[in-house]
């Protein structure tokens, strides 16, 4: 397993530190050494020296990162264990050692569009308009729910088109291999389509971090305006398109890593929360949030998720939260599978749904 020379260096840059450990969801859940920036580093740093062989238990390692940033925020120093991780994972899809439950999801994407080798969804609409697309991503179509969303912007009087065959974004060949040519080309096909539209309304954070900020990186042009789902939704809310009004309920944003990190995007829940209701706030917010879901990884770690997502409510029971929020499928799945009966658990289109 080759590293680069970047990598190497942030490799033995976090390999004997252990100032980012306390942030990492999957650490927290596992209490376990292994989860930790640096003990992946150390790992890593002795592979890249050749001292060790990339073996099944270093590779496993590798794959037990949810890639959320927490560590890379909470770095003073500004080194960066995703960039490396992503790397070790490309280094094991190029020298052939992907672990069985890796390409199982491949084969499932190959075969039926989506990693978790699910059938189209009957419950999902199809509609059709020349300007707008909404994406709902590869999550939302094989293991949630877009019934609200798709009746929120209805009642918005937005005319979208939802497609029967929606390409899948890249975005899980991204999180599982990175950067290697089946990626490229999944991406490519994907900005083809959505370049058909004006705009191009996108449901899942972790597909719009991959469209506004992989795409760009890989130089894939989309001649569409990308907007997040709950960007769009306060824009609608702003304009007058939805009349909201106030319920005087408390709310509590649980802030997406990929949206409130990657894309610096914490507003817009806010601003719609606040229409709705009152604002407040969880434990670790905004860039410090903690990831609360991830269905990729619950594919071959579904108990250690359920942890993440137990460790959450724990952190919204001290903050006193009546109703937590979520923008995202994954974490909504992960939440309401371990949800405490005393708080309430929504996603954002539905706060909005019931305040019109
Ligand atoms: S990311 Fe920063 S804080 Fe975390 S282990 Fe590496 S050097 Fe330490
Ligand atoms: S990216 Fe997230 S899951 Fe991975 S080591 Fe950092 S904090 Fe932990």
């Amino acid at each position: 397993m080759q590293f680069t020379q970047k990598s190497k260096e942030h490799i033995d840059s976090c390999r004997f530190c252990w100032m980012c450990h306390h942030v990492c969801p999957i650490g927290n859940a596992t209490g376990l050494e292994r989860n930790t920036a640096r003990a992946r580093a150390l790992g890593l740093s002795l592979v890249a020296r050749d001292a060790i062989q990339y073996s099944e238990d270093i590779i496993n390692n590798v794959y037990e990162c949810t890639l959320c940033g927490g560590c890379m925020t909470d770095c003073v120093t500004g080194w960066d264990p995703v960039m490396f991780t992503k790397e070790a994972r490309l280094g094991a899809a190029l020298d052939g050692k992907l672990p069985e439950y890796v390409l199982t999801m491949i084969n499932n994407l190959n075969e039926k569009g989506n990693i978790y080798g699910a059938d189209k969804n009957p419950n999902i609409p199809v509609f059709e308009d020349k300007d707008t697309l909404f994406f709902l991503g590869e999550d939302t179509r094989a293991k949630g729910c877009a019934k609200n969303a798709v009746e929120l912007l209805k009642k918005a009087g937005v005319s979208f088109a939802l497609l029967e065959n929606e390409p899948n974004s890249g975005a899980s060949m991204n999180f599982l291999v990175g950067a290697v040519a089946e990626t490229k080309e999944m991406m490519e096909q994907c900005a083809k389509v959505l370049s058909n539209y004006k705009t191009v309304i996108c449901y899942d954070p972790y597909d719009a971090d991959v469209m506004l900020r992989e795409y760009k990186e890989w130089g894939i042009e989309v001649k569409a305006e990308i907007k997040t789902f709950t960007s769009f939704v306060a824009e609608l809310i702003k304009n007058g398109a939805l009349k909201v009004k106030n319920s005087g309920k408390s709310y509590t944003p649980q802030d997406n890593p990929y949206l409130a990190r990657d894309l610096e995007e914490t507003q817009p829940i806010r601003d719609i929360l606040s229409a709705c209701g009152t604002v407040n706030e969880m434990l670790l917010n905004k860039e410090h949030t903690v990831l609360a879901g991830q269905l990729i990884m619950g594919e071959y770690m579904d108990d250690v998720i359920l942890k993440v997502a137990d460790a959450r409510w724990t952190n919204a029971k001290n903050m006193d939260v009546k109703t937590l929020v979520t923008e995202s499928t994954a974490e909504y799945e992960y939440l309401l599978r371990t949800k405490p009966e005393d708080i309430e658990l929504k996603k954002v289109e539905e706060v909005v749904l019931e305040c019109l």
